[in-house]
């Protein structure tokens, strides 16, 4: 097997290992690691957030990059407008979404969500939950379609 010092600790580590077995490093086979996957940000902020920020990926920590801006893009996306995986935003759409207005798979809202599972006020969704409640099983206060 083909090894070469870690980075970080020196200890030989496998030229393709994903993090070091010794200290944790990520890819410690590289002479230097910035991250993997893609980062975006807008020059132009708006109350010290950039108007958009685009990430993917993971940091030089090896942590899971986080997505912060006016609009927000990534696997985790933190926003005024909020896209990714797990979204949380005043819109938020994602897989899993937290926002006023939330649209997806697991979509949490204060005011109207839309998703396959809808929780708020305002949801509707395959399995929707909220005091205005349209679906296929909605549960609300005033069913919409039923
Ligand atoms: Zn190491």
């Amino acid at each position: 097997m083909n090894t070469t010092p870690c980075r970080d600790c020196r200890q030989p580590v496998s030229l393709d290992a994903v993090t070091c077995p010794a200290c944790g490093a990520p890819r410690p086979a590289r002479s230097e690691w910035n991250g993997e996957g893609y980062e975006y940000k807008s020059a132009m902020t708006w109350m010290d957030s950039p108007l958009l920020h685009v990430a993917f990926g993971i940091d030089q920590a090896g942590k899971l990059r986080t997505a912060r801006g006016i609009v927000a893009v990534g696997q985790r996306a933190v926003g005024v407008v909020a896209c990714g995986v797990v979204a949380t935003g005043v819109v938020a759409i994602g897989v899993i979404s937290f926002g006023v207005l939330s649209l997806g798979v697991i979509s949490v809202a204060l005011g109207a969500a839309f998703g396959v599972n809808a929780v708020a006020p305002i949801a509707f969704g395959v399995t929707a939950f909220g005091y205005i409640a349209g679906g296929a099983a909605p549960i609300g206060w005033r069913p919409f379609f039923h």
